[in-house]
């Protein structure tokens, strides 16, 4: 029988992100995944702290960003695999009042470290921007495929492709059994997928459906990420990221013919050069009621451990809540209130 420290479920940038943690803490592991792409391989993988559309800074955004990308140049380093693509976002205005609602937030504690308080007016080429546009710096884009990709390789035979049984898990005094692995313990990252996870069923992971277009554009020509009604992020070869949609009610895995020509419409006001469209997929965002990570223990089953609600940022979020887990349950370090599921189980 294999015996490992932690058995981790699902190997998407939550999955991954506590894997790292316990390597770097010279932990066992192994990880199950039923491999059926989940929502981090098709994100654009941005990492940026800021709120654009109201210009201010997301949840930690500065802690967060501080954290994460020395975690994934350290990944890059190791694996020998370029994964981390700086980029400058340019935030498309969409009227004239933008201007001072971004010279205010360019002057705020934490956002000045991300905002270029100049206001440009000039045009880009093949984008549409009759209002000008700002900068976002120290922002970019993790290749999340080419992440995951290159980590399944580097861990080897610590990756196992299955779909995790919930009722073979035979459980034991100091861990538990699941078929020929023995583990002290076992944490599901399973993203969406956890509204079948019967441990953490109650959990209020309500899910947003994001729908996107890889779409070729030959004479589009930028290196920077454009943000106006949606994002547009170069890929390399004059291909593209163009999304997303944010979709509370359909919970279907299939992308939809409505949301692609509301993807081609939101395409057509930003850039005005033709492409041609490769591919159009979908996933749902692992997310919560108050938009807030979902990290804790089991109430009955004290080694069995949840690492969800990455929502729309799991780039940033991930290395972080990792590290949050791992020292609640290796050092017995309190969980930040804001992302203990405790939070909504005070009635269990
Ligand atoms: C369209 C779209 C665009 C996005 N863009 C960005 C972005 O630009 N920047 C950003 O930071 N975030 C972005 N996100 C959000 C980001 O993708 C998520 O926050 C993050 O990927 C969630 O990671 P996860 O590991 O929790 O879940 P997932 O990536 O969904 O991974 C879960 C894994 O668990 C596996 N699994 C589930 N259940 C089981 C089981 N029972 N047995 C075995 N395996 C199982 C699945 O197969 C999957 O591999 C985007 C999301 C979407 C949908």
């Amino acid at each position: 029988m294999k015996q490992v420290d932690t058995l981790i479920v699902g190997f998407g940038l939550a999955g991954l992100a506590y894997a790292e943690t316990l390597y770097l803490s010279n932990k066992t592991f192994q990880v199950i995944d039923a491999e059926s792409s989940g929502s981090s391989a098709i994100a654009a993988g941005i990492y940026n702290p800021t709120v654009l559309k109201r210009f201010n800074m997301s949840w930690k955004g500065e802690e967060l960003h501080a954290f994460a990308l020395p975690f994934y140049e350290a990944i890059e380093q190791r694996l020998s695999s370029r994964i981390k693509y700086p980029a400058s976002i340019f935030k498309l205005f969409s009227q004239v009042s933008d201007h001072n609602q971004w010279t205010v937030a360019a002057d705020r504690a934490g956002l000045s470290n991300f905002l270029n308080p100049t206001i440009y007016s000039s045009s880009i080429d093949a984008v549409k921007s009759p209002y000008g546009y700002g900068e976002v710096n120290a922002c970019g884009r993790i290749d999340t495929k080419a992440l995951l990709n290159a980590y399944r390789l580097f861990i080897g035979d610590a990756y196992q492709q299955d779909n995790f049984d919930y009722s073979a898990i035979e459980h034991q005094r100091d861990g538990l059994i699941y078929k020929d692995i023995y583990a002290k313990q076992l944490v599901f990252c399973e993203g969406y997928a956890m509204v079948n996870n019967p441990f953490f069923q109650h959990l209020p992971l309500v899910g947003s459906k994001g729908q996107i277009l890889i779409i070729h554009a030959p004479k589009l020509k930028t290196k920077v990420i454009l943000k106006g009604p949606i994002f547009i992020a170069p890929l390399g070869d004059d291909r593209y990221w163009a999304g997303a949609s944010f979709e509370q009610k359909d919970k279907s895995l299939l992308p939809t013919e409505k949301a692609k020509a509301w993807l081609e419409a939101k395409i057509d006001q930003l850039i005005d050069v033709p492409y041609n469209i490769e591919d159009h997929v979908s996933h749902i965002r692992p997310t919560v009621v108050d938009r807030r990570p979902l990290l804790g223990s089991h109430h009955k089953h004290r080694n069995i451990h949840l690492l969800n609600g990455l929502g729309s940022r799991g780039v940033l979020t991930a290395p972080q809540a990792a590290r949050w887990l791992y020292t609640f349950i290796n050092d017995g370090v309190a969980l930040p209130n804001e992302v203990a599921i405790n939070r909504f189980e005070k009635t269990v």
